[in-house]
């Protein structure tokens, strides 16, 4: 079964009060679109993802940084923008399944995304919701209150799953019945209803926004890494994954760039699984010469197929010789790069031994990482 997901993002965050719109707000650098796409783009049976933005919000969209998702501009209002979406399926000819998810929700787990498309084997339309805990008063007018029953009422999250052909047509058909989400053009009991989760909570307002934060600060581990490497003639240096111009360069099996190597080991310090030695024998044949911007890319895969968000990362970098000062903002940059992060979240100190030791008699180059990761489930 082939699936595609839309995330909404073409609210007007109202109730926000605050002139960047909900959505593009960030924890651990990234905004709470990029979240939901980093979590959705393991899921090798979705095969296409679309974001629905707001034309008022064109300025921010820079700030998502994920590819490989299709922009399409939403309409005035909630339904507008998912039959937006909805008509670009159609028109790839798209069929199967479809998962619309509004990007305020970005705390969903992965397992509640195993949970739908393992029920829509054996469902049409599958929405995740909770249990109704307070008691419910409805006030009718100015002098009648009336309480309900909550015992029958559920509150719906996303995202939601619906045959695609069935959805399309009920949009272009009952488009007048729509009430707040897209189930709701589905009257019959064909739905099924599954177990939606508290951490699924939408993000309306600061108070929201804060408490995400405040879930993701609990959820923070930091890495330490160390690495040091003997300086020859006749070697590169690479700092960063950036070649340093300089006479001598590290010796090592692979390019011997002790400043990566120190971030792929504070990094696997902090996601608690192992050291670089372990991943990348020094004895493999293939990874002779091999380029540590490659290792990293593959450390970096691995981190955050785990669900590890990097947060920020602090190096040292301890040379007599070359001065970095030049050199500091093309590592950062490349860092950033390669770690899929801003740069704001990179810090690099360049620092000597005044001449003492090793280091200071120019026969080595050592680094020293701090990294924080955020852990989502
Ligand atoms: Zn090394």
């Amino acid at each position: 079964m082939e699936f595609s997901f839309i995330l909404l993002g073409g609210g007007e965050s109202n109730r926000f009060n605050s002139s960047l719109p909900k959505q593009y707000h960030k924890i651990a650098g990234k905004t709470l679109i990029d979240i939901s796409i980093i979590k959705i783009r393991e899921f090798k049976e979705i095969k296409s993802i679309i974001f629905v933005y707001n034309k008022k919000h064109k300025e921010y969209l820079k700030e998502v940084k994920e590819n490989n998702v299709k922009l399409i501009m939403g309409g005035n209002t909630r339904e507008e923008s998912t039959y937006n979406a909805l008509l670009y399926l159609k028109n790839l000819k798209k069929k199967g399944k479809v998962l619309i998810h509004d990007s305020a929700r970005p705390n969903f787990s992965k397992q509640l995304i195993k949970n739908i498309l393992e029920s829509s084997k054996k469902n049409k339309t599958i929405i995740p919701v909770l249990r109704v805990q307070d008691a419910i008063k409805e006030k009718k007018n100015k002098n009648t209150i009336l309480s309900i029953k909550k015992k029958n009422f559920y509150l719906t999250q996303t995202p939601q799953c619906f045959d695609f052909n069935e959805i399309f047509q009920l949009h272009k058909t009952r488009r007048n019945m729509y009430i707040d989400d897209d189930s709701s053009l589905i009257s019959n009991n064909k739905i099924k209803f599954i177990k939606g989760e508290k951490n699924n909570f939408k993000i309306t307002d600061k108070e929201d926004l804060n408490l995400l934060k405040k879930i993701s600060k609990s959820n923070i581990k930091v890495g330490i890494g160390f690495d040091v490497h003997r300086l020859v003639v006749g070697r590169k240096l690479y700092l960063g994954g950036i070649k340093i111009p300089s006479k001598i360069g590290t010796l090592g099996h692979s390019d011997g760039d002790p400043v990566l190597h120190s971030v792929i080991d504070a990094l696997l310090g902090a996601c608690k699984m192992g050291d670089i030695g372990e991943k990348f024998s020094d004895k493999s044949k293939k990874l002779k010469n091999i380029s540590s911007s490659k290792l990293m890319e593959i450390v970096i895969n691995q981190i955050n197929k785990k669900n590890y968000l990097i947060n920020n990362i602090d190096i040292n970098i301890i040379t007599q010789t070359p001065k970095l000062k030049m050199f500091k903002k093309k590592i950062i940059n490349n860092v950033a790069r390669l770690c899929k992060i801003s740069p704001d979240r990179i810090n690099i100190k360049g620092k000597t031994t005044e001449k003492l030791g090793v280091i200071g008699q120019e026969k080595a180059i050592a680094a020293e990482v701090i990294v924080s990761v955020i852990k989502y489930e």
